[in-house]
Formats: C-alpha cells, sequence, structure tokens
C-alpha cells in the first residue's frame, strides 16, 4: 500500500506525542539487558503477560542462568519451571533447542540478523524484532498485540495480520524511533488505549485530533 504525506504527517505527531507522554521507555520484560534472556522471556511471552514471565523467569535463571546452562538444561525441570506461561512443553523445548545452537554455531552470542534469529526454533518475527531494536539498535517494529491493535485505531493501518502491521509501520515510523515507538504503545496501551475499554475520552492523542477511532466506530 503506497505511503501518503497524511499518513506520514499522522505517524511523525503520534510518535512526537507518545514521545512526549512516556519520556523514557523500557521493554516490559526485565532482562536486566541480558541479550540471551531477553529471548528467552521473548519465547515464554507468547500467549502470556509480561508480569508473568517477569516472576517465573527469577527462578528459571537462578537455576540456568545463561545461555551454556540453559542449553544442558534438564528438560522436565525446565518444564516445570515454565509451566505457569502454558505452551510449557513447547517453550521449554524451543529454549533448551536455541540454547544448543546459539552455543555451537553462534558463539553463545545471540545472533543480530533477522534470518539468523528466525532460524532459531520458536523464534518469529515478533521476538527477532524485539531482538533487532532492543539489543542491536537495529530498527524494529515489534507488531505484538498493542502494536497491530492501536495502529489500527489510529489509522496507521488497515489489517490484523502482524506481518502487515509490521511492513505498513515501517515507511511510516522513522527507523531510529521505531523499537521506542513500540514500546510505547506497550505503555498507551495499558494506560488508555485497551482493548476492551479504551479511555477515549481522557486520551492525549484524541485531544490532539490524532485519533478518529471513536468517530469511525459510530
Ligand atoms: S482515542 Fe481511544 S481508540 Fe484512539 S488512541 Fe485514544 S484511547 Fe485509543
Amino acid at each position: 500500500m503506497p505511503v501518503t504525506e497524511e499518513q506520514k504527517h499522522l505517524a511523525n505527531a503520534i510518535t512526537n506525542a507518545l514521545e512526549a507522554l512516556y519520556p523514557t521507555v523500557e521493554c516490559a520484560l526485565e532482562s536486566g539487558g541480558d541479550p540471551f534472556r531477553l529471548l528467552v522471556m521473548g519465547r515464554l511471552s507468547a500467549q502470556c503477560t509480561d508480569a508473568r514471565v517477569n516472576t517465573v523467569c527469577r527462578d528459571l535463571f537462578a537455576v540456568y542462568p545463561d545461555v551454556y546452562a540453559m542449553a544442558e538444561a534438564d528438560l522436565p525441570t525446565l518444564e516445570k519451571l515454565v509451566f505457569s506461561c502454558g505452551v510449557y512443553k513447547v517453550k521449554a523445548a524451543n529454549i533448551r533447542d536455541f540454547s544448543v545452537i546459539i552455543r555451537d554455531k553462534f558463539d553463545g552470542q545471540v545472533p543480530d540478523t533477522m534470518d539468523d534469529l528466525l532460524s532459531l526454533p520458536g523464534v518469529g518475527r515478533k521476538i527477532a524484532n524485539l531482538i533487532l531494536g532492543d539489543v542491536y539498535h537495529k530498527p524494529a517494529i515489534v507488531a505484538d498485540t498493542h502494536c497491530i491493535r492501536i495502529s489500527n485505531r489510529l489509522g496507521l493501518c488497515d489489517k490484523k495480520d502482524p506481518v502487515h502491521v509490521e511492513k505498513a509501520l515501517i515507511p511510516l515510523i522513522a527507523p531510529e524511533k521505531s523499537s521506542d515507538f513500540c514500546h510505547r504503545l506497550v505503555w498507551f496501551g495499558r494506560e488508555y488505549c485497551m482493548a476492551r475499554a479504551p479511555r477515549c475520552e481522557e486520551c492525549p492523542l484524541r485531544a490532539q485530533n490524532l485519533c478518529t477511532f471513536t468517530e469511525r466506530k459510530s
């Protein structure tokens, strides 16, 4: 879909408004800046809340603190540790398997390209973009549930498919701002633009005429 000047202007204004609203942002996953831990947490966060992942990972990383320990993990023990994140058997197997690959093929370092990240079991574009943006400070659109919902409401895209949203936002958001833009959408989605009952009346973006979602809905 060709990008219009109007969309670019809107995206720029939304980016500035979110920056003003949340001047400093951090990833909601508390990895302590450790790339491997962020990768594990990203995998666990599928169909699970960030808060639960943060809690689970305190115990998980006490037992398996790094890629080398995780590559040698006892699978039943690992499954028990990640059980409450859901889909625990698949997640545990993915985490141990990608730890082995990172140890053996990537010299213990989380890879820094989309292709290499996607070659890891259980790692899709969402996690790969999280790593590229947060760890390697590369342009990255993390098309998670907040990003998809809010981008559609704001009129920055018009489909719910994550790849579509990612591709639609890439030409609209300045590359150096893209990773933080997505983090800000998470905070904004929790404070104002919730899935079920968005606080449109109090919304700072609406106050700046940056969202017409309510009008479009009615
Ligand atoms: S006006 Fe409502 S739908 Fe639009 S961004 Fe704000 S909270 Fe979300």
